[in-house]
């Protein structure tokens, strides 16, 4: 049986701590789906082409990696493409808070589907999109916090 995850998120920008879950995750899959929501709802600062371009060259050397983008619920996007298992990031307690609710209402929804987490590197767990973000409308070099990469 393939065992199939898929990683949501808006990744703008994706981050080290993104990447490095990511790839913490690898063995335990035999691919993981890296999913760009495009949310109409959200004012993203990098548009989807780029976040997408940003993605792919991150997993660029990762055949077990594929990188897509969705829209609607992510439980139906996990059906669609076969993957029982969520993948989520925690970096502290909040994260935890948040992610609780969501990982048990998408398990009551859909009880085949399994969230897994895992714990963000202490090196990575202060690393922030949405701090990212602020800092690069401040033009503030934020190379050390994206994938070695990712350049813009
Ligand atoms: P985005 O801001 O790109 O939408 P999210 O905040 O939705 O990303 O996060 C996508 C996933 O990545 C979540 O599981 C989140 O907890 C995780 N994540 C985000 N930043 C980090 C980090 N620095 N370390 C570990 N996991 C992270």
């Amino acid at each position: 049986m393939n065992r199939i995850a898929v990683f949501v998120g808006s990744f703008d920008p994706i981050t080290r701590g993104h990447e490095e879950i990511v790839m913490r995750a690898l063995p335990l899959f035999d691919q993981i789906i890296v999913a760009i929501g495009i949310n109409t709802g959200k004012q993203c600062l990098f548009p989807i082409d780029k976040r997408l371009e940003f993605v792919k060259t991150t997993f660029a050397n990762s055949s077990k990696i594929i990188v897509k983008t969705y829209d609607g619920l992510t439980i139906d996007f996990c059906k669609e493409n076969n993957a029982k298992f969520i993948l989520r990031g925690l970096r502290n307690a909040i994260d935890f808070e948040y992610e609780k609710n969501i990982a048990i209402t998408n398990n009551d929804l859909s009880p085949d589907i399994e969230t897994i987490f895992m714990i963000s590197a202490p090196e990575y767990s202060h690393i922030n999109a949405s701090i990212i973000r602020e800092l690069i409308k401040m033009e503030t070099d934020v190379s050390k916090y994206l994938p070695q990469n990712i350049k813009f």
